[in-house]
């Protein structure tokens, strides 16, 4: 059928409801549909993944491009997601494809208004030395009633859910063995 273009503006009030309005005008939105599924995996390789964010693990089917990421949705093959993510996993693919996601190490000294470029081994190095003068300045190695404790309180480890086994594995040693004690993860919070 034809559409005028004031037609089209009325239809599309607003995200579904245009396409609901344009369905109702007799638009059969199948063949678009179809075609854009039909494009979308195409050429895609296929590879079973797991949803990064929290401890739900949801299954997720990421399609790739001659080894480009073009896609991430819920597999539905998945007997506890069922092909569904919430809005966190359905935006995974911003986690791997985002141009507005800084390169580059920024590091603004105290006080200072302005950010300086850092190259990552400079950065890492600054890291490593104030979590050690930290820990050296504030370790306690016996409570008053003599009882061996090997800690600070100083130093506290906040982990990403994005983190996986091995990194957290690690990340326990180190912290464990600098005797940190306040250690949380954001997927639990
Ligand atoms: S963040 Fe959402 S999609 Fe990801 S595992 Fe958790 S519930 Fe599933």
């Amino acid at each position: 059928m034809e559409i005028s273009r004031r037609e089209l503006f009325r239809f599309a009030g607003g995200g579904a409801s245009a396409l609901g309005g344009l369905a109702a005008a007799g638009v059969s939105l199948a063949p678009a549909a179809a075609r854009a599924q039909e494009l979308r995996i195409a050429t895609a390789r296929v590879t079973p993944s797991v949803c990064p964010f929290c401890s739900v693990g949801c299954a997720t089917l990421v399609h790739t491009v001659n080894g480009q990421i073009v896609n991430i949705e819920g597999d539905p093959r998945s007997p506890h997601n069922e092909g569904t993510l919430c809005p966190k996993g359905a935006a995974t693919f911003q986690l791997h494809v985002n141009p507005n996601r800084p390169t580059q190490v920024l590091h603004r000294a105290p006080g200072a208004t302005e950010w300086e470029v850092w190259d990552l081994e400079r950065a890492m190095d600054r890291v490593a030395e104030l979590v050690k003068q930290t820990r050296d300045e504030t370790f306690i190695e016996r409570l008053q009633n003599g009882k061996l404790v090997n800690a600070t309180t100083a130093v506290f480890s906040l982990g990403g859910a994005t983190l996986d086994i091995e990194w957290n594995h690690l990340q326990q040693k180190l912290m464990r063995g600098l005797g940190i004690i306040a250690i949380e993860n954001q997927a639990r919070i």
